[in-house]
Parts: C-alpha cells; sequence; structure tokens
C-alpha cells in the first residue's frame, strides 16, 4: 500500500480502511520517508488543532528520536524557534506543517507539495467559513508538478464520506488471498463468516469458491499470498479498501462477539460497520411517505369504531393556538385518530383553555352503545406559555391533565417518572420523543388491520398527513461519535406528529390492560338491553372546516 506513491504517474492515494489495520502508521512512515528520500514541504493534517498537537508530541517525537535518519535531519528537536515548534518543524530540504482541519488559518499559506489527511471523515463540512478542509489543503499542490495528497481514514455515512468519495473516484484496489485448500483467490467478506451465536470463538471462514472451513491459523499464509488488484481505471488516484477481517491483530471470533455487542441499537452498529468492516453506512431511512397513508382512509362517521376501549388526547401549544388528537386505542395498541382539533386563539387568555375543556371532556360512544370519554390527556409545555399550561394541568390533575416535556436523547424511555419541581408543583413528564418517534414511525409501516396499525378518518386533508410523515432520522457527528436527529423538512410543520407522540405518552402514563378491557366492554354491552341510538361525538368536532391549510 505504501509503496503506491512511488508508482508512475499516482498525485493521490487514498486509504479507505478499517481500525485495527495500521492506517495511521502507513501515514507515518509515508511522511518518514518523504522526509528521508524525497524531502519537500509536507503539511499533515488531524481532524482538530488538538488532536495535531497530540499526534506531534506522541506519534512524531518518538518517530524522530528512534529513527537515527529522521534524528540526523531534523533541526535540534530540544531547540524551540521558529524552525522548530510544536505544529511546524524544519528539516534539511524541507518543512513539515501540522494543522486541524478546525482550523482555516492554519490550512492556508504557503504552497505544499505532500498533503497528508489523516481521518479525513472526521474533519468538519468547512474550516470555518472557508470550504472543505481536504480540498483546501489541496489548493496548496497547486504549483508542484509532482504534488502528492494521499488521504487515509475510516469512513462514515453513504453519501457523506468523504474518503468513499476518493475511493470512488481511484482504481479501487482490494486485496486478493487465495484458499489453502482449492488455491482459488478471493476478497474477504463478511458473509462468509460463520459462527455460533452462542460459541462466537468457534467462528470460521467459509472459502466462496470450495467452501472449505478456514481458521484464523491459515490467516499469516493467506495474507502472504496476498495481491492487490484494481476494480476500476486508473485515472491518477490510487485507492485501497480493507477491512478488519484481514487484520493479523484480530480474530474472526472476536469480530462476531463485537458484532453481536454493536448490534443491539443502530447507532453502535453504524460504528462497527464503519471501524470493522471499513465501509460505509447506509442510512435507513427512518421516514414515511405520506401518500401511501392517503389511500387507508377510512369512513366510520362520528361514531367510534367497536375496537376502541381507551380514548386519550394529545394537546400542542403555539403562540395563535391549540392543536390536539383525539386517539381511540384497542387490543395491541391498534389505534384510531378520532378527532383533530385546531383551536383558534390566544393561549394568554381563558377563553381558548375553555374550548379545549370543551374538547376533553366530550363523551363518546361507540356503534354498539358503549360509552367512552378522554381517560387521560398530554399537553406539551414547551412553547412560550409554560405557566398557563401548568395552570390548567394543575386543576385537573385529578382527570389525569398532564404537563409533559420532550427530551430528545436516544434511547429515553418514552415516559420517565413524573417530577413536581416546577414552581406550581404540578406533575410533569419527561417524554423520550426519539422513542416515541421510533414507535410511531414504525408503526405507520404496519400495512394489515391489527396490533400497531393506525387507522384515519376520510375526514383528514392531506396536510394532516404531511405533517405526520415530517421528520427523518438523519446521522449527526458530535464530537466525532455518529448520532442521530429527527429533522423536519423543510417549510414544513409537525404539529400532526407532535400531537400523536403525546396521545401516545398518554396511553403509557395511563398503562391500561386492554385485553381486560376488551372483555369487561363486551359484558357491558351485553347486558344493555337496547343499544341507544348513536349520537354524533359532540359538538366540539371542528373537523375538515376548521384545518388551516396555508
Ligand atoms: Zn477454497
Amino acid at each position: 500500500m505504501m509503496d503506491a506513491v512511488n508508482e508512475p504517474g499516482v498525485r493521490e492515494v487514498v486509504f479507505m480502511t478499517s481500525a485495527q489495520i495500521g492506517k495511521t502508521e502507513i501515514l507515518n512512515n509515508i511522511l518518514g520517508y518523504f522526509v528521508h528520500q524525497d524531502p519537500s514541504p509536507i503539511l499533515f493534517i488531524q481532524p482538530t488543532l488538538e488532536m495535531a498537537e497530540a499526534w506531534s508530541k506522541d506519534r512524531l517525537a518518538p518517530m524522530i528520536r528512534d529513527s537515527d535518519a529522521l534524528t540526523e535531519l531534523f533541526k535540534d528537536p530540544k531547540s524551540r524557534n521558529s524552525d522548530n515548534t510544536l505544529l511546524h518543524k524544519k528539516f534539511n530540504g524541507g518543512h513539515l506543517t501540522m494543522a486541524g482541519a478546525n482550523s482555516p488559518s492554519s490550512l492556508a499559506s504557503r504552497p505544499i507539495r505532500i498533503v497528508l489527511l489523516d481521518e479525513e471523515d472526521r474533519y468538519p463540512t468547512s474550516a470555518g467559513s472557508e470550504g472543505d478542509p481536504g480540498s483546501l489543503a489541496q489548493k496548496r499542490t497547486t504549483t508542484f508538478w509532482n504534488r502528492l495528497l494521499v488521504s487515509a481514514s475510516t469512513p462514515t455515512i453513504e453519501g457523506e464520506s468523504k474518503i468513499e468519495a476518493r475511493f470512488q473516484q481511484s482504481d479501487q484496489r482490494l486485496f486478493f488471498v487465495p484458499c489453502p485448500e482449492c488455491g482459488a483467490f478471493q476478497t474477504l467478506r463478511w458473509a462468509q463468516v460463520k459462527f455460533d451465536r452462542n460459541k462466537p470463538d468457534a467462528a470460521h471462514y467459509e472459502c466462496e469458491h470450495c467452501a472449505a472451513v478456514l481458521q484464523d491459523s491459515d490467516k499469516p499464509w493467506m495474507l502472504a499470498k496476498g495481491e492487490w488488484r484494481a476494480q476500476a481505471e486508473f485515472a491518477g488516484v490510487a485507492g485501497f479498501h480493507i477491512s478488519e477481517l484481514y487484520s493479523p491483530w484480530v480474530r474472526w471470533g472476536e469480530m462476531v462477539e463485537n458484532f453481536f455487542k454493536a448490534k443491539r441499537l443502530p447507532e453502535t452498529l453504524k460504528v462497527w460497520v464503519n471501524t470493522s468492516l471499513g465501509e460505509t453506512w447506509k442510512e435507513a431511512t427512518e421516514g414515511v411517505d405520506h401518500t401511501g397513508l392517503l389511500s387507508r382512509k377510512e369512513n366510520w362517521g362520528r361514531i367510534v369504531p367497536v375496537g376502541v376501549v381507551v380514548i386519550t388526547a394529545g394537546v400542542d401549544v403555539q403562540d395563535d393556538r391549540l392543536e390536539a388528537e383525539i386517539v381511540g386505542w384497542g387490543v395491541g395498541q391498534e389505534s384510531w385518530s378520532l378527532q383533530y382539533h385546531v383551536l383558534h386563539g390566544d393561549p394568554a387568555q381563558a377563553k381558548l383553555w375553555e374550548d379545549l375543556d370543551r374538547v376533553l371532556r366530550q363523551p363518546f360512544q361507540r356503534s354498539d352503545g358503549v360509552s367512552l370519554t378522554v381517560g387521560c390527556a398530554c399537553i406539551d409545555t414547551g412553547g412560550h406559555y409554560t405557566q398557563k399550561v401548568y395552570e390548567y394541568c394543575k386543576a385537573r390533575e385529578h382527570d389525569r391533565v398532564f404537563a409533559i416535556k420532550g427530551a430528545s436523547q436516544i434511547g429515553r424511555p418514552l415516559v420517565s417518572r413524573f417530577s413536581r419541581t416546577n414552581k406550581l408543583r404540578v406533575k410533569l413528564f419527561t417524554l423520550g420523543t426519539d422513542t416515541a418517534k421510533q414507535m410511531i414511525y414504525a408503526r405507520l409501516k404496519i400495512h394489515q388491520p391489527g396490533a400497531g396499525y393506525c387507522h384515519f378518518p376520510a375526514e383528514y386533508p392531506e396536510d394532516y398527513f404531511r405533517q405526520l410523515t415530517s421528520e427523518r432520522v438523519k446521522t449527526k457527528f458530535v464530537n466525532g461519535h455518529p448520532t442521530r436527529h429527527w429533522v423536519l423538512a423543510k417549510g414544513q410543520r409537525n404539529e400532526a406528529l407532535d400531537c400523536r407522540v403525546y396521545a401516545l405518552a398518554a396511553l403509557y402514563i395511563l398503562n391500561p390492560n386492554l385485553d381486560a378491557l376488551v372483555q369487561e366492554m363486551e359484558r357491558e354491552r351485553i347486558t344493555k338491553q337496547k343499544p341507544e341510538p348513536a349520537t354524533p361525538a359532540s359538538d366540539g368536532w371542528m373537523g375538515f372546516d376548521d384545518w388551516n391549510f396555508n
């Protein structure tokens, strides 16, 4: 891999690799080679300035100290002057500058012949406001006919990965190794690692040609006989991809063990795919397409379907209105969206809250005569009217009308135990909104009525479904760690989704035994001599006309 820097016509070398493969040593060796054999102005870039300083102290200094050739070439490492600082060192015939990709000033200035980029996928998208750090550095090499850029990184997310983009422009070399049994060459792939979950240590590699069982002990022989083969046309860029499957320091069984540890959560699995397989993570689009939901609208009129045994409500507070969804729940948390209200008015005024009272206190009747009311309601306190919500809920705690606030951390339970630390000592529940949205979106993908299925009435306009499906999961890197974020489509409102989150939370606070309730209501129905004639649910139903289409 290191020899590629001397191949004729090569102006860029790309290493897209897993961890545990000696990637940083490769860059260090290439640096040492140029200092010794082909002295030039060299720029070595780390993701941050702090990492550049640490690399200078912990990796470069020992390398210079331990190599007689390098000790000779660098100016006295003990002396501190402009020729020898932590981030800039002169040597015979050239100089080495170390920089952080987050610091535009350290990337600008003098011309450079050799640019080395370490962990490029961890670089910020832009160095200050100057643009892509890798491209900025590359620009400084343009005056050299024999310029060279070397980038080595573990990849991140498909479509966003810089190292993957570089690899795709390269001649895409993969390492082919022969099978000790049949001699046929192949690249090592995760799919060929065979294992028993309970005995990860017994994992082996299965030859894709002859199905021979290959052991870790076969690896050294296979690696020694292996060769790089390009998979694409060469156009000045030599690219190498290699994974932990080849690592002489990691057993296949260890990889299986780590895989099962990582597999529990999408975010840890992503890290495993990046660092062990050296592959980009294909982001599952956890969004839902709203047009598919439109076709499942049902016309059950204003009478509550018989499957509903519990009713909850979720209320979102905006500066000029309240929005509220009334949701009916049945066995397996199958749900029916019974009503959606947009109550216009000023949340600072009592009038609007009286309107909400009418919505939350209305009686419901099922087509078989069973009567129901809203069993629990959750109202968001996150807007500008926190105090008003507290006051409203304080007077209605006995009716199970609760104040809630959202928390977006990953893995947070849907509903945590309430606190009363606010001024009015109102019960305040914290909701895990990431958890709730994942649950709701997973359920919207269920296509058959039954457990988890979501029913919607014919009256709801398209905008309701657009709001319900307005968010997507994106992975952002926070301090180098992939983190899930819910991102709202541009210009899109999401009150309908928020209301559903709160109504679902209300069900979990109420925590009813849905199966037992079904049986109870069945008994109630049978003992009733004559079902009451069905009447419309209430005059509080705002329905279709009230929708704000803007
Ligand atoms: Zn074989």
